[in-house]
Parts: C-alpha cells; structure tokens; sequence
C-alpha cells in the first residue's frame, strides 16, 4: 500500500522507534513541534477516525501513549494528545496517528 506511515511499520522507510508491539507502532516524529513529539499508529491501516472500526484499538493505542509518557518523563509535567481528522484540522497522513506532544508549555487554545 501506497501509504508513508505503514511503510514505517514495515521498516521500508526508517523510523526512531519509541515502542513496537504486534499492534501498535510509536516513533518519533521527524519534525518535532516540542521537545517529545511522539506518534502513535495502530499497524493496521486506517485512515482517520471515521474509518475506525475495531474500537479495541483506541485502547490500545492509549495503553501506549501513558506507557510512554511515563518512559519520557512528561507524564508528571504534562502532556497534549492530538489527532488531526480531514482537511480542516490539517491531516497531511491518511492512516490514523495520535500526536503526543509533550516536554514544554503547550499553548491553548491551538491554531
Ligand atoms: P498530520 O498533519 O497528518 O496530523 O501529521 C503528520 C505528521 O507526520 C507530521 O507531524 C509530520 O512531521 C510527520 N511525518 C510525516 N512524514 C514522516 C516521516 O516520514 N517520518 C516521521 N517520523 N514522521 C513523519
Ligand atoms: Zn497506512
């Protein structure tokens, strides 16, 4: 599949790989907007939120998050999770990606 992110969870482009499980893939990412900026994939393809079928993957994706958050140490000074859907919030990756932004003062509301 034509897709940038699954061919990081096939290893056909390299990735920093912060966790790998059979399900979920997290690595950094290339143009970090804070110190951590992590993003969390499930390895099979979806596209967004709205083709999310299989909810037992958002748990798994968000054992992962707080898995890591605690390896990178943010999970006491905080933390910001984002997913951006469609056009409007700018999603440039159609295959389903949580942004965990952390290690600085994240300003809200966002852009
Ligand atoms: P989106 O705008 O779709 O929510 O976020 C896509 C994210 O993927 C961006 O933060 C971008 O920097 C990151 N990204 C795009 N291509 C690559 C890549 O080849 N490797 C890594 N590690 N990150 C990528
Ligand atoms: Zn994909």
């Amino acid at each position: 599949m034509d897709c940038i992110f699954c061919k990081i969870i096939n290893k056909q482009i390299p990735s920093d790989i912060v966790y790998e499980d059979d399900k979920v893939l997290a690595f950094n990412d290339i143009s970090p907007q804070s110190p951590v900026h992590i993003l969390v994939i499930p390895k099979a393809h979806v596209q967004g939120i709205a083709e999310l079928a299989d909810m037992e993957t958002v748990k798994d994706l968000f054992a992962v998050m707080k898995k890591v958050a605690i390896e990178k140490g943010i999970d006491k000074t905080g933390y910001r999770v984002v997913v951006n859907h469609g056009k409007n919030a700018g999603q440039a990756v159609p295959h389903l990606h949580f942004h965990l932004l952390g290690g600085r003062l994240l300003k809200w509301p966002p852009g």
